[in-house]
């Protein structure tokens, strides 16, 4: 996939922590908190503490400014996910225009470990999301080596030179930025809001299926951007549609449940299956038209 030279948005918050900030100074807040995860979510009093921390380090570095101390690798990641963002304003702001409506772009954060989001605490571990409260998306770049390390999703199966030579799984991450800004768009475009509306009148089966045809229009989006966005650019290389089906197929809950727990239980799918992830990926990518994203019908 090419992605440098391109414009970097400046929409991207580092949150990132830029190691050792401050040494010492135990603060009173950072040890309730710590002792609040230890005794009602069972985490290590001391990781928790550690956690604490680098939310409060995070939160006195100035927001949109990269911390120092950056590794090449970590600024490396920054312009790419920028080079991605910046790639999805210019494809949705025009196709909102087009529906007579303002695209306002969403603001994207790296952080690395746990970060105070206006949905709550979230922690690595959960993986990227987007929170309608505050339209921001969180990203820990972390979830990306994960991705190649543990779900081996990394583009190698492609043993071309060009492959070897591009970034590993760099469109399999390109992806990932493209669904959570799917689910922007269905912030703007109040679909979030009307599900969630449904969700609140249903049972659980069923508000869990709301649930999936909302993820799955959220990967139709991203393959709408990058329709759009080859058309722009001419982004894409030998081998990264295939990465990024290989990554829709890996990151479907079947995928991830039967991982987990060796048994697949449809009903509390959030995602839904590899299939319907990679056919709707798809969709988006052929059509290029946001109308061939009705994944509710
Ligand atoms: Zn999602």
């Amino acid at each position: 996939m090419r992605w440098k030279g391109r414009r970097v948005s400046t929409n991207v918050e580092d949150r990132r922590g830029g190691g050792g900030a401050k040494a010492g100074g135990i603060s009173i807040l950072g040890l309730v908190v710590a002792f609040v995860a230890w005794k009602f979510f069972g985490v290590d009093p001391q990781q928790a503490y550690q956690a604490t921390q680098a939310v409060t380090s995070a939160q006195s570095s100035q927001q949109g400014t990269a911390p120092q101390n950056l590794t090449a690798e970590q600024k490396e990641a920054s312009d790419f996910v920028g080079t991605i963002l910046a790639d999805t304003e210019d494809t949705w702001t025009p196709i909102f225009q087009q529906l007579g409506v303002t695209y306002k772009t969403p603001h994207l954060v790296l952080f690395s470990g746990v970060v105070k989001s206006g949905c709550g605490t979230a922690q690595a571990a959960m993986g990227p999301f987007y929170c309608p409260a505050d339209q921001k998306i969180y990203i820990d770049t972390a979830f990306f080596q994960e991705m190649r390390q543990q779900m081996g999703i990394s583009g190698e199966q492609n043993q071309t030179e060009l492959a070897r030579q591009d970034q590993a799984g760099d469109f399999a991450q390109a992806y990932v930025i493209a669904h959570e800004v799917g689910h922007h768009v269905q912030n703007l475009l109040g679909i979030s809001g009307q599900v969630q509306q449904a969700r609140s009148k249903s049972s659980q089966k069923q508000g869990n299926q709301l649930s999936v045809r909302l993820e799955l229009q959220a990967d139709c989006f991203a393959g709408v951007w990058a329709h759009q966005n080859q058309q722009r650019t001419q982004f894409l290389e030998q081998g990264d549609i295939a990465e990024a089906m290989d990554a829709a197929e890996k990151i479907g809950d079947d995928y991830l449940q039967r991982r987990a727990t060796g048994q697949v239980v449809p009903d509390s799918f959030t995602h839904g299956s590899s299939e319907q992830r990679m056919y709707w990926f798809e969709t988006g990518l052929k059509s290029g038209d946001i109308n061939q994203c009705d994944t509710f019908k």
